[in-house]
């Protein structure tokens, strides 16, 4: 049914310079045209508008529409491993924009990275190129299912693999006094149809027996088992990745690993190189294109085939998007592992990421604060609580209002990044790990003497 058409009403549209002028009518304009003036609706974020909007960014620095300079800790949803504004790939991308965007067959920068994904990762032996971490998952469940003829696949309780339908369930996102008993499962947004949970199962994660048990009881049913090799801010217990791999193996059922945020963030060849455990098919977002849109799945040639057009009619797999393996954002990716490829990049990330949860614990006991750090590398993470942090329950059982608190007292001190799941990138230094600290030690005093620390 067509709506009607209404006359437009409420403030009258602003100029573009008019707007750039006032912080606070720009508010107004965001929040008139796009629904709640932001573009991300989750259960995490309930903030009635914006209080600022971001003008630009450089390298370890976002600045404000109010002229303000914050330190950015979550860097694009810690796509930017390079920082903000890149100068290599910001010269790479505007070199490649008038050579052309998009050309509907395969250009020079898709092979160039490709290869460049093939050298550095461990299980890639073809790679194919989507738009983001969430078609990359997309068309990794649908490789999977047609690679084995089954429809079930299992996925860890409280990981996020993307906003898609298809895994859009027992997220981070979720309420577990909601959900379902494990191995059922629970979307966790309205609007997700209640046809898909039958295809989708849930394991606890860091749990090897509690795994097993789900998958020996569906072996027969299993197209792929989903897995962050370190989920959210959790990292992966030693020896669980392998022992999932060994049940993967045993049962035969394609061991896929979701590296959109651990990929060339934890080692150039991602978690698995850094972990030594190698997935059959891995899917790749974020880090690789440096903020630019883009998407990758890799894996064997055996398990890849199914998207070769060549192969036969029964097992090959449909994959088609306008945009995907646009010359732009491979360009941004060749630029970003060039980069990220020279020596002592990741002992400088991780080296970081390590002194960050060091000086962190030290400033926390210094408050008298339980806390158990986590993340791996330059993913920093922490919950307070005495209690171990081994999955996503466990992280619901800590003193969560007080990283709440902690998160909005930063961004008075000068710091973009909320309550926890810290990231860096290679502009961040020593200024920056001073700057940081300093952050949260002011703001743990405020809290402190606002009374909200007993
Ligand atoms: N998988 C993981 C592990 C992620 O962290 C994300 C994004 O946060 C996605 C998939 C989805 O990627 P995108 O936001 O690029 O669609």
């Amino acid at each position: 049914m067509e709506r009607a058409r209404r006359a437009p009403s409420g403030p009258r549209r602003l100029a573009i310079n008019e707007t750039q002028d006032d912080p606070a009518r720009l508010i107004d304009e965001a929040v008139r045209y796009l629904p709640g003036g932001t573009y991300a609706t989750t259960t995490l974020d309930r903030s009635p508008r914006p209080d600022f909007i971001f003008s630009h960014g450089a390298g370890a620095y976002v600045y404000t529409t109010d002229g303000e300079r914050l330190l950015d800790v979550t860097l694009g949803h810690s796509s930017l491993i390079l920082g903000h504004c890149s100068q290599p790939v910001g010269a790479a991308v505007k070199a490649q924009i008038d050579r052309g965007n998009t050309f509907t067959r395969v250009t020079r920068p898709t092979i160039d990275l490709a290869r460049m994904v093939v050298e550095a990762v461990p299980c890639a032996e073809k790679v194919r190129l989507v738009n983001s971490g969430s078609e990359g998952v997309l068309l990794a469940l649908r490789a999977v299912r047609a690679f084995t003829g089954r429809e079930k696949v299992l996925k860890f309780e409280g990981a996020y693999h993307g906003f898609a339908d298809e895994l859009f369930f027992n997220t981070n996102y979720g309420n577990p006094d909601e959900w379902q008993d494990l191995p059922q499962s629970t979307p966790d947004s309205p609007g997700t149809p209640a046809l898909l949970r039958d295809l989708v199962l849930i394991a606890p994660y860091n749990d090897l027996d509690g795994t097993r048990e789900v998958v020996r009881a569906h072996r027969d049913e299993l197209a792929g088992i989903f897995v962050e090799p370190v989920m959210r801010g959790i990292a992966s217990r030693p020896g669980f990745l392998e022992g999932v791999r060994e049940m993967a193996s045993e049962f035969h059922i394609p061991l896929v690993f979701d590296e959109v945020n651990t990929g060339f963030r934890l080692a150039l060849g991602g978690a698995q190189a850094f972990y030594g455990v190698t997935p059959d098919l891995a899917v790749f977002g974020k880090g690789m294109g440096s903020g630019y849109p883009i998407g990758a799945i890799a894996g064997s040639d055996e398990i890849m085939s199914v998207f070769d057009p060549a192969s036969p009619e029964g097992s090959k797999v449909f994959s088609l998007g306008s945009f995907h393996g646009n010359a732009l954002s491979a360009t941004a990716g060749t630029a970003t592992l060039t980069e990220l490829r020279k020596p002592g990049t990741y002992e400088r990330l991780n080296g970081y990421g390590d002194q960050l949860r060091e000086g962190l614990s030290e400033l926390f006991s210094r408050y008298d604060l339980p806390a158990q750090m986590s993340g791996e590398g330059s993913i920093v993470e922490f919950f307070f609580t005495l209690e171990p942090i081994t999955d996503y329950r466990s992280t619901l059982r800590t003193n969560l209002r007080l990283k709440a608190l902690l998160g909005g007292a930063l961004r008075r001190h000068g710091v973009f990044g909320g309550g926890g799941r810290y990231t860096s990138s290679t502009c961040h230094g020593d200024d920056e790990l001073t700057m940081m600290l300093d952050a949260v030690e002011a703001s743990l005093k405020e809290i402190r003497e606002a009374g909200e620390l007993a």
